[in-house]
């Protein structure tokens, strides 16, 4: 690839991605239809017609709000086929409509301000990220939304890096199928997608800062547990009341608290509760429990089954029930019989000048069920930091790195 050609890319995947993020796509966690929530629709639509203007007849959206395309391999590179996705929704977390972004030119350390909330800054405190992009340019949210560079980062990334196989047709490709995804944010990314559609590899580009290839997720799975007891009036409830909230409460404290979201990082797994409810009668604990490890995560649901053995015991009157579903599982365990695929990636990577930081997604992704349902998907850098926050940035040459990556991989999957 020539500086030209580079220059293309920064330039497309910026252009790309200016119009991308003003576009609502907030996916709701709440909603029964699919895709969750119409206006992801809106973005398909975009992107579709983008597709028909580079001369990608067949790209279209279907019913269930997913963007499918494939582009042609080049003359001399017929070694099979390529996918790589990339999902339209925004988290459902933080405002996500009416985002305005900003460039902020040749950054020069120190804080950022929002000019939507003055109160509001990003500052290499919050984000020692910033630092490595001293004299970059940085585009973050105006200050009330999300900028959704997760994960219109990845599109733009993609869409840059078809353009340019589409301008300079003497750049080697296989055929490359691309797939755009609703949803991804609820979890439901891959609930429709139609698997005949995708090559028997993919790539999805929807990781954190400018280097990340992870090959690793979460084992995931959800708790609930339900406690029932029994009500009387409380002024003579003397050993006849089993107050079902009360005991859910101490419940969930007899949990180790350096065991959640709020107090782990890196490696470590959690219990993380995500709602608590109830009253005399009957309450509930929701939670969702997440480890590297699965073996891990099993030994957490026994200490919730030896809790419900030593509740029962302690309060006699009171009910559990306990129902565990396992959620998805680590990639790793179907990523490390393909290493052939996550090597591409990494070599892709220093072959466009990136030092490559290999890492483990804290949650999961599209490629995680991907890779459970026969195609292994490794995920790589979309460029952008503090996702699902409204200080959310990303600066323009991890949008440009992104798309070189694309173009690269696919090359390199002719040789
Ligand atoms: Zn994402």
């Amino acid at each position: 690839m020539n500086s030209e050609q580079q220059i293309f890319l920064r330039d497309k995947a910026l252009d790309y991605f200016l119009r991308y993020v003003q576009i609502n796509t907030q996916s709701d966690p709440d909603s029964l239809s699919f895709p969750s929530s119409s206006c992801q629709l809106e973005l398909g639509k975009l992107i579709v017609q983008d597709l028909h203007k580079l001369g990608i007849a067949n790209a279209e959206l279907d019913d269930f709000g997913y963007v499918y395309a494939v582009l042609q391999a080049s003359p001399d590179c017929r070694s099979g086929q390529l996918s790589f996705i990339a999902h339209m929704d925004t988290s459902p977390s933080e405002p996500g409509g009416s985002v305005l972004p900003v460039i902020h030119r040749s950054y020069q350390g120190g804080s950022i301000s929002f000019t939507d909330d003055p109160n509001m800054k990003l500052t290499p405190a919050d984000s020692p990220e910033l630092l490595k992009f001293v004299g970059e340019d940085i585009i973050t949210a105006s200050g009330k939304t999300l900028l959704g560079a997760d994960d219109k980062a990845g599109i733009a990334a993609i869409m840059a890096a078809v353009e340019l196989l589409v301008t300079y047709p003497e750049l080697q490709h296989p055929e490359l199928r691309l797939v755009f995804t609703p949803d991804e944010e609820v979890g439901q990314g891959t609930d429709h997608i139609d698997l005949q559609r995708l090559a028997p590899v993919a790539y999805t580009i929807d990781g954190g800062e400018l280097g990340e290839l992870e090959a690793e997720c979460f084992d995931a799975w959800s708790l609930s547990v339900t406690l029932t007891g029994r009500n009387v009036h409380p002024g003579s409830a003397k050993n006849i009341m089993v107050n079902a909230a009360a005991i859910a409460a101490r419940f969930f404290a007899a949990l180790p608290e350096w065991e959640t979201p709020e107090h782990t990082e890196k490696r470590e797994g959690f219990y993380h509760l995500t709602a608590i409810k109830g009253d005399e009668v009957k309450a509930e604990l929701h939670f969702i429990i997440r480890d590297f490890e699965e073996a891990n995560n099993l030994k957490r649901l026994e200490v919730i089954g030896k809790l419900k053995e030593f509740f029962l015991a302690k309060y006699p009157g009171l009910g559990i029930e306990l129902e565990s579903r396992h959620s998805y599982q680590n990639m790793r365990l179907v990523l490390d019989k393909y290493p052939q695929v996550v090597e591409k990636a990494a070599q892709a990577m220093r072959d466009c000048g990136i030092d490559v930081l290999p890492g483990a997604v804290r949650g999961g992704t599209d490629g995680a069920r991907l890779c459970f349902m026969g195609i292994p998907t490794p995920n790589i850098f979309s460029g952008g930091v503090m996702f699902h926050s409204e200080l959310e940035w990303i600066p323009v040459v991890a949008l440009q790195k992104a798309a070189e990556v694309v173009v690269r991989l696919a090359e390199l999957y002719c040789s």
